[in-house]
């Protein structure tokens, strides 16, 4: 679980994120969603441990983790832009953060198998992402995110930057992956569709405040307030 206890977020004055007070179950797919500048990075971030809370609290898994460090949460993280190493294969680039960990080599090698395989990549690990095409480097960061087997797996936008065709398969391929690990999947769009398809829950937010949280079902046919009818769309 993941538990947000009146957590603020302030750059200088600016308040972003004004008092998450939710929770995110234990293997759940909980998408954030809302218009740009909604505070939806900086609430994952937050979770990430990437970005400081200013006040409140954040648990996971029971635990406060406000002063925990990013690499003691367990998290595995797919960013917007995909954030590939230029100068790595596709291998080194999905079995780099296993390698900082102590595992074996065997383990590590099973794990790269398994990615590559579930995610269509064997024939490109010696690939530079350069010779990639924009939905082949989408797959390796989800690669090298699935690869760390974290229980949480954190995903901002990850599908932004693909055609609507590549979309839609990825769309599939995101729930697939989940089904296989369930792990708790906070997934961050402004993309409806998105939401609609992949969320078990949708937190929506605007103003860096949560305005509904609930099945898509019900925040497409119940909307809670009169921003999440306008946001979602009349019901049909
Ligand atoms: P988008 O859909 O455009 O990615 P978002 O919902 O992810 O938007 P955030 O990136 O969380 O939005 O930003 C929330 C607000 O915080 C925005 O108004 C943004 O300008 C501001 N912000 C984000 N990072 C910083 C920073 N480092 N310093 C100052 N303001 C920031
Ligand atoms: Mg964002």
């Amino acid at each position: 679980e993941i538990r947000f206890e009146k957590v603020k977020k302030s750059y200088g004055k600016v308040e972003v994120v004004k008092s998450l007070d939710f929770s995110i179950r234990d293997g759940e797919r909980l998408i954030l969603l809302g218009p740009s500048g909604c505070g939806k990075s900086t609430t994952l971030r937050m979770i990430a441990g990437l970005e400081s809370i200013t006040e409140g609290r954040l648990y996971m898994g029971g635990r406060e983790v406000n002063d925990v460090p990013s690499g003691q949460r367990d998290v595995a993280m797919v960013f917007q832009n995909y954030a590939l190493y230029p100068h790595m294969t596709v291998k080194q680039n999905i079995t780099y953060a296993l390698r900082t960990q102590k595992m074996t080599k065997d383990e590590i090698e099973k794990r790269l198998k398994d990615a590559l395989q579930m995610l269509g990549l064997e024939k490109l690990e010696n690939r530079l992402p350069k010779d990639l095409s924009g939905g082949q480097r989408q797959r390796v960061a989800l690669a090298r995110a699935v690869v760390k087997q974290s229980p949480y797996f954190l995903l901002d936008e990850p599908l932004s930057n693909l055609d609507a065709q590549l979309r839609g398969t990825a769309r599939k391929e995101l729930v697939r992956i989940h089904e296989k690990f369930k792990q708790t999947m906070v997934y961050v769009t402004h993309d409806q569709i998105e939401a609609m398809t992949i969320g078990d829950r949708i937190a929506l937010l605007n103003n860096g405040i949560l305005q509904m949280l609930d099945t898509p079902e019900n925040v497409y046919h119940r909307p809670a307030n009169i921003f999440t009818a306008t946001f979602i769309g009349s019901p049909a």
